[in-house]
């Protein structure tokens, strides 16, 4: 099984951040993101989804919704770095 698959089969089974899943197999932050990408489309061949649950600002509380597969470190509206990151789930 590739790493590409692992990834797939462990956001089915829960939601999971870019740093969560980097911990959990070793591997940068970047190769995450990258197969994360191709996750997405993979899933949706298998007529599933990958959900973007939003990253969260833990001071000022706001929703931060990225149009990319990214990490976010920083809230765009007060400048925290206090954020809870976006979390990803195949349904
Ligand atoms: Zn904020």
């Amino acid at each position: 099984m590739t790493l590409r698959d692992k990834i797939a089969r462990e956001l089915e089974m829960r939601e999971m951040s870019i740093r969560e899943l980097a911990a959990l197999f070793e591997c940068s932050e970047r190769e995450v993101v990258q197969h994360l990408r191709h996750v997405m489309r993979s899933a949706r061949a298998r007529g599933r989804r990958m959900y973007v649950l939003p990253a969260l600002c833990l001071k000022c509380g706001a929703e931060i919704r990225c149009r990319r597969i990214r990490s976010v470190r920083k809230c765009p509206e007060c400048r925290s770095t206090h954020v809870m990151p976006p979390r990803f789930r195949i349904m």
